[in-house]
């Protein structure tokens, strides 16, 4: 086997060169002038990917996870409301740490596994009380549903309730304009579609979320978690002024301004539209190969990854094979379901000869599982796509 694979997973993804190297340089002072630099642009940039001019960038050391805890623990306190409009395992954590918060929290799940919550329903749970917040995930990983975002966020805007975003598998891959959309917490990490090793949580918040922080009776218990703490390093960066709170991820944040600049140049838009473009190509072979997908309708495809169930006759033993031919992909996640499908990330850099090369090498997979169908098919499908 060889060890030169290309990394198709829904997070880490394969990194620009110039992004990794800027890893492999000795660590700056935090308090240099070059990296306070860097670190300012970073959180510019941020509001470009996000589409937040308004908005109160945060970049803080931790993983995915840490982004939603950093996003929540600010805005609520005990005892205070929150709807979860559920679409998988995340929208699940969500909950769990809002639990943790001393939330009363209201799950307002599908009809079925792959399927989105109900409209209606998520506005009558958030009438149902005097709601804080509803959390929405934009893409769940563990089904590669994408939730219908600009509608959700409308519902809680219209009724002064404050909207999150987990967008950690959706920011700077799905279409996401923050302000527009009146989101007040947006969160991301920096392994999947921003394209910077894992170790970063991004957080951009509201001006309604920064007096909600600033309105709370109670101090945020973690002081790591503390905007308080924070908002003054962040501001001090920006200004080209740095100052200390808790040692940044100097290398991390370095590559990061690397990343962002790289998306900011191709643009949003455009880089929408690839992403668009090449999950078509993907959707295009999943049909062909007569592979079901997990989302419930076309319109919850997410175009970040890909989450298949395996054909009648396969196993999770095909990820091994499809990881022999050269391709890593990922089994399935989500409990009810776990071993019954895989996962396919197509976010970041890549191009239409990365999903082509996935699709020959998930062909011959199959294939060798003993799956009966026209060889090539998918990847004549996915060529004709793009
Ligand atoms: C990956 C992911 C997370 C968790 O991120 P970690 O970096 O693993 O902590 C949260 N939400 C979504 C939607 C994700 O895809």
């Amino acid at each position: 086997m060889t060890e030169r694979t290309l990394l198709m997973i829904p997070g880490p993804i394969e990194f620009e060169p110039e992004v990794l190297r800027a890893l492999g340089r000795q660590s700056p002072s935090h308090m240099d002038p070059d990296f306070a630099r860097a670190f300012g642009r970073a959180l510019k940039r941020m509001r470009d990917v996000f589409a937040a001019p308004s908005g109160q960038p945060f970049i803080v050391a931790g993983s995915g996870t840490l982004a939603m805890e950093l996003a929540v623990a600010n805005v609520i306190e005990a005892g205070d409301r929150a709807v979860v409009a559920s679409t998988g395992y995340f929208s699940d954590r969500m909950g769990s740490i809002l639990e943790r918060l001393g939330a009363e929290v209201e799950h307002v799940r599908p009809v079925a596994l792959g399927d989105a919550p109900d409209l209606a329903a998520v506005e009558k749970a958030l009438a149902s009380g005097k709601t804080k917040l509803l959390a929405i995930t934009h893409v769940d990983t563990s089904t590669g549903v994408r939730a219908p975002v600009q509608e959700l966020a409308k519902l809680a805007r219209d009724r002064g309730v404050l909207s999150a975003v987990d967008g950690v598998c959706a920011t700077a891959g799905e279409a996401m304009e923050q302000e527009a959309w009146g989101i007040d917490l947006a969160l991301t990490a920096s392994q999947k579609a921003i394209g910077v090793p894992p170790g970063l949580a991004l957080l951009m918040a509201s001006k309604r979320a920064i007096e909600a922080h600033r309105a709370r009776k109670t101090k945020v218990h973690s002081m790591y978690l503390d905007w308080g703490e924070w908002l003054p390093i962040m501001d001090g960066y920006e200004r080209g002024a740095p100052a200390y709170f808790a040692t940044p991820a100097v290398n991390l944040v370095a590559a990061l301004d690397v990343a962002l600049g790289h998306i900011v140049e191709e643009g949003m838009s455009a880089r929408v539209a690839r992403h668009d473009r090449l999950a078509s190509a993907f959707r295009a072979a999943w049909k062909a190969l007569g592979l079901r997908l997990l989302p419930a309708r076309a319109e919850l495809c997410a175009n970040t990854l890909s989450a298949v169930y395996y054909p009648a006759g396969v196993d999770a033993s095909f990820v091994g094979r499809v990881r022999a031919a050269g391709i890593v992909i990922a089994g399935g996640l989500h409990p009810d379901a776990k071993t019954k499908y895989f996962r396919v990330g197509h976010m970041g850099v890549l191009g239409a000869s990365d999903v082509i090369a996935t699709i020959a090498a998930i062909e011959r997979a199959l294939a060798k599982s003993g799956y009966k169908f026209d060889l090539g098919a998918g990847v004549a499908a996915a060529q004709k796509s793009l």
